[in-house]
């Protein structure tokens, strides 16, 4: 079976000819979701909005679904299905609530589709939008992450395209020789470092969410922020282009830059590197998925290379970030590792967050999960990979639940 992202480079865009596209953006309500339809917004195409939906925030998702004359908005939340229905009364705009019915409304026919939601909780609407066969805007990294073969062997069977959006992934992808696959050696993740990219592991251990919240140069979801403080972020990243790419473990490679302006980069056989560069702003990856195989206007800062003067590059310190390593560990392991890996992340995430453990807990947390439960098993099927996620998370949470744990926070 072709891999979907080979088909993305070969084949013409659905829609182009058939009037405007229909799209649906999953996590609208987020930040790459605002930032989705603001693309949209923007856009010289029109398109017809199918479905939008969110979680908590139901008023933003009642005036984008009154904006973009959306046919259904869905809260994942079944407590807020009330809200959202008064707030949409009179509009037209169908209402549900529930995970059930955000996979219906993901399987509902769209020619192009934003998967935004954080998190695991991504994979099953994510799925049933690729089942229908649309092109798959890929932001939500956890699909790849815990589902990578599973995931891509049902958008073959469906002959649903992906075109990456996480900026690393849509930078490679936008330099990426499918025809040279043979002749790419290793691809280079940029990382900025995050907001504790020369910080000490003793001055580390006291950070709190909100500090680790703080992102130097992009302007993301709390949970992913976070993430980029840890390095969590560029380990899931490393697990997510080791599927799409489909290259080894060892070529893949990892370079902070603080600048944030390459975004990443492949090398080829002839020492060539190509890499993309652009203004860290999500919409110009965003705008990529959107026009793609066309380039359209997206309104961003322009680099400015005399201002910029100098980009710097170092390498990553695998002792304060321990992340990079679990994230080798658990690419060499393969199978249901992803899903181990993530699931306690997110378990140590929330605790985190929560003030139940410390920053640096959540690396202590992963690893002891990773060499405990690291029974991988073939992640060939859902049943696996929500099992692996779930012993994961238990894992963690009786880590962080257990005698004696003094937060170091
Ligand atoms: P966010 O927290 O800002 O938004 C998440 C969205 O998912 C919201 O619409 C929220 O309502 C929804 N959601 C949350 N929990 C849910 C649940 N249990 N069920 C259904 N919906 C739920 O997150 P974000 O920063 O927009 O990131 C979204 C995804 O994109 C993540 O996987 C992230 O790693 C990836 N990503 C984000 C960026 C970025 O710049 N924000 C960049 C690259 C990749
Ligand atoms: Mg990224």
């Amino acid at each position: 079976m072709p891999h979907p992202l080979a088909q993305a480079r070969l084949t013409e865009r659905r829609g182009a000819s058939s009037g405007p596209r229909r799209i649906s953006v999953l996590g609208s309500t987020g930040s790459i979701g605002v930032n989705t339809l603001d693309v949209v917004r923007h856009s010289a195409e029109p398109a017809e909005v199918v479905a939008l939906t969110g979680m908590g925030n139901v008023e933003l998702l009642a005036s984008q679904a009154r904006e973009f004359k959306a046919e259904i908005a869905v809260t994942a939340d079944p407590a807020r299905y009330s809200d959202l229905k008064e707030a949409l009364s009179g509009s037209g705009v169908d209402v549900a609530a529930g995970p059930r019915a955000l996979e219906e409304a993901a399987s509902l026919p769209a020619d192009w589709v934003m998967a935004g939601i954080v998190g695991i909780a991504g994979l099953a609407p994510t799925l049933a939008a690729a089942r229908t066969g649309a092109t798959i805007a890929l932001a939500n990294k956890e699909c790849l992450v815990c589902a990578g073969e599973y995931f891509l062997a049902e958008c073959s069977r469906s002959g649903a395209q992906i075109i990456p959006v996480d900026s690393e992934h849509n930078a490679i992808f936008q330099v990426f020789e499918s025809r040279h696959h043979d002749a790419i050696e290793r691809i280079i993740l940029t990382a900025s470092g995050g907001p504790f990219r020369t910080w000490t592991l003793e001055e580390m251990a006291g950070v709190t969410p909100q500090s680790a919240a703080d992102h130097p140069n992009w302007s993301m979801g709390l949970k992913i922020s976070i993430d980029s403080a840890s390095m969590f972020n560029k380990a899931l990243e490393m697990i997510e282009a080791q599927h799409l790419f489909d290259l080894p473990p060892e070529a893949i490679e990892v370079i902070v830059h603080p600048q944030s302006v390459v975004h990443s980069m492949v090398g080829y056989a002839d020492g060539s590197v190509l890499a993309q560069l652009g203004s860290p702003d999500m919409r110009t990856a965003i705008g990529y998925a959107f026009a793609w195989p066309h380039r359209a206007h997206v309104p961003v800062d322009r680099l400015d290379f005399a201002e910029l003067a100098r980009l710097d590059f170092e390498p990553p310190d695998e002792n304060r970030f321990p992340a990079l390593r679990l994230a080798r560990e658990a690419m060499t392991t393969g199978g249901t590792a992803g899903a181990i890996l993530n699931g306690a992340k997110e378990a140590a995430l929330d605790a985190f967050i929560e003030g139940r453990c410390g920053f640096l807990d959540i690396a202590d947390i992963v690893e002891s999960t990773l060499q405990t439960r690291s029974n991988a098993s073939d992640a060939n099927s859902m049943e696996a990979i929500i099992e692996a996620d779930r012993i994961a998370r238990t894992y963690a949470t009786e880590w962080i639940n257990r005698p004696g744990k003094v937060a170091s926070a």
